[in-house]
């Protein structure tokens, strides 16, 4: 079991986050407006890079989205901050 800091509930087991996607990947406004392709590369391509990543998760019991930043290879929790002003 990981513990996963929530800004707004402090630390929580992991069973209670959901990933939400990678910091900086925004859905196009409409789905109507983009190619099937873009729309495709939007659903499935990930970044998924090795290292330091800084990721969208929700604490499902506050219904929260935050940004939380980890190592992908290690598994270790660096920190978690509120989403609202977060940029790419
Ligand atoms: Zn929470």
């Amino acid at each position: 079991m990981q513990l996963f800091p929530c800004p707004f509930c402090g630390e929580r087991n992991e069973t209670e986050f959901h990933f939400a996607g990678e910091l900086g990947k925004l859905r196009p406004d409409t789905a109507g407006d983009v190619s099937d392709a873009e729309w495709g590369r939007y659903l499935y391509t990930q970044r998924n890079e090795k290292g330091h990543v800084r990721e969208v998760w929700m604490h499902m019991p506050c219904g929260e989205l935050f940004v939380l930043e980890r190592d992908s290879v290690t598994m270790a929790v660096i920190g978690s901050r509120a989403l609202r002003g977060e940029t790419a």
